[in-house]
């Protein structure tokens, strides 16, 4: 189990499929592939249709060899709904495909399907994602899979006998191909007759159109999804591609392709893990807010390309986990702040190594990274705290860790800017007080006095570490205990106590971000005015 090579899933399946290719196509390009549909906003869950076969692509080309990395726009396929959001006259569209359907209101894009897509590029590249994107609406409308539609349709009969071993009911005249009307560029046809020696095809719509049309020269239809997608396995030799969980039941595309592409197109099934779900915590509230959906793009405003390229690598495909958008991001970058230490110091086992190695860069080079890396919820409470302005974060900045310009620890910092901005909820963000809350000052009694006079002659070492052994000291002192003495149950419980204390003088609620960062984002002469020194 803790052996790399059953821990690091990505060598395992380059492995596999290197092999895999060796045997069915020796001496050409590897293909690795994934699908997305520009549909609407692509979800972040769907990422991992990309990431997937890209961190197993990548390690085919550290290897040395030659890889691509298809990444198909279903953008022939049809518009199915509305989103909510956009204006419900769209609904005129529904049916066409993608590519044919106007932009929302607003957008520079030609199309709905750009207007999704172009997002979604842009996170690709950030990610360092090396990938052939082909446009379906492209692929078809220009002709290239003319023969095998052809062939498809010749086939039908043995298409319907794959697919009726999966559904009850008997199907009346199976067609695998859909016209799109050539009047309304809708796909509410029906063939009605089908010739096989001329290829005449005759269909109607609902808008009341009908046509025959020579289906060798036609390019304005789709084979159906379950078609369409073994049909492309064997017209690009794809020897991996993964897919979601919602294709494995039995009659999906995935089980019955198996079939199809073998019988009609002679081709094989790739290699194909079934990726688990990935899901989202913390973006409830914003969801619902625009009528929106987490992308990709979404969380790289909040986290570095690499930490998101991490959560996929280290992860088997099978393995759902989720992606933090609330607090949890600030445990998830300790984490990733770890693993780089301990990767530094040659001490990573060589599973965590990999997936490090994976998340830093590709087979073309190391991703941008972060010069000086503060620790993540050090600069989120900075940006807290100082609302963004840039001279004061500069100002505590160097105190923490001797930062002299703030493009050291950028990305990082806007980051953890636009974390707090957008995703921290506006009752647990941090007002540090303006003036000393004189009621309670009042009402402490001679212990509190006491730990808050320690806490005022001990703030000449200001630092970060000066300022740490300071608050977990004072009331290790007030106890008489030494600094370096264990923490007893008692000590832990008087450290509460005190760290609850000021809190409410600085920032009037019980907790906050941690007191050092606290401490020197306030500023020693603002601190003693609110604890009253
Ligand atoms: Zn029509």
């Amino acid at each position: 189990m803790a052996d790399s090579a059953e821990t690091d899933w990505v060598s395992r399946f380059a492995d596999e499929v290197i092999s895999e290719a060796e045997r069915r196509a020796p001496g050409k390009a590897i293909v690795c592939a994934s699908g997305l549909s520009p549909s609407g906003p692509i979800h972040l869950g769907n990422l991992r249709e990309v990431m997937t076969p890209h961190l197993v692509a990548d390690e085919i080309r550290r290897r040395g060899l030659e890889c691509v990395h298809l990444l198909s726009w279903d953008d022939y396929d049809r518009f199915r709904r509305v989103p909510a959001g956009v204006d419900p006259s769209w609904a005129e569209h529904i049916g066409k495909p993608l590519t044919s359907v106007p932009a929302p209101p607003g957008s520079t894009h030609a199309n709905w399907a750009e207007h999704f897509k172009a997002p979604m590029i842009a996170a690709l590249e950030e990610l360092g994602v090396d990938y052939r994107g082909i446009s379906q609406t492209e692929q078809y409308t220009s002709g290239v899979y003319r023969e095998r539609i052809l062939l498809a349709v010749r086939e039908r009969a043995a298409i319907d006998g794959v697919l009726s071993q999966y559904r009850s009911a008997q199907v009346e005249e199976y067609f695998p191909y859909r016209p799109y009307c050539d009047l309304c560029g809708r796909d509410l046809t029906t063939v009605t007759a089908y010739d096989d020696e001329t290829t005449e095809l005759a269909y109607t719509c609902e808008c009341g159109f009908g046509e025959t049309v020579r289906l060798a020269e036609h390019d304005r239809g789709k084979l159906v999804w379950k078609v369409d997608w073994p049909m492309r396995w064997a017209y690009e030799g794809v020897i991996f591609e993964p897919s979601g969980v919602d294709h494995h039941s039995p009659g999906s595309a995935w089980i019955a392709g198996r079939q199809i592409v073998g019988e009609v197109f002679g081709g094989e099934q790739p290699i194909g893990p079934m990726y688990a779900f990935v899901g989202i915590t913390g973006m409830a509230k914003m969801s619902s807010s625009k009528g929106d959906v987490p992308t990709a793009a979404d969380a790289l405003q909040i986290m570095e390309a690499p930490v998101l390229r991490w959560l996929y690598a280290r992860r088997k495909p099978s393995q759902s986990f989720k992606i933090a958008f609330d607090q949890e991001i600030q445990r998830l970058y300790d984490e990733w702040d770890a693993l780089g230490r301990k990767v530094a110091s040659g001490q990573a086992q060589p599973a965590e190594q990999a997936a490090y190695t994976r998340a830093v860069g590709t087979a073309a080079g190391p991703l941008p990274a972060t010069p000086h890396p503060i620790p993540y919820r050090t600069l989120a409470s900075v940006a807290d705290i100082t609302t963004g302005d840039a001279d004061q974060t500069l100002r505590i900045l160097r105190d923490v860790d001797g930062v002299t310009d703030l493009d050291e620890t950028r990305p990082r910092l806007d980051r953890a800017q636009r974390w707090i901005d957008e995703h921290v909820p506006a009752d647990q963000r941090t007002r540090v007080r303006e003036t000393p809350d004189q009621d309670l000052l009042d009402s402490l009694g001679h212990d509190e006095r006491e730990s808050l006079r320690l806490l005022a002659d001990g703030l000449d070492d200001w630092s970060l570490d000066g300022l740490t052994t300071l608050v977990y000291g004072v009331p290790k002192l007030q106890a008489g205990l030494p600094a370096d003495v264990k923490a007893t149950p008692e000590l832990k419980a008087a450290q509460r106590a005190f760290f609850a204390l000021l809190y409410r003088l600085l920032v009037g609620r019980d907790t906050g971000p941690r007191l050092p960062t606290l401490l020197l984002a306030v500023g020693a002469d603002r601190v003693r005015k609110l604890i009253g020194s």
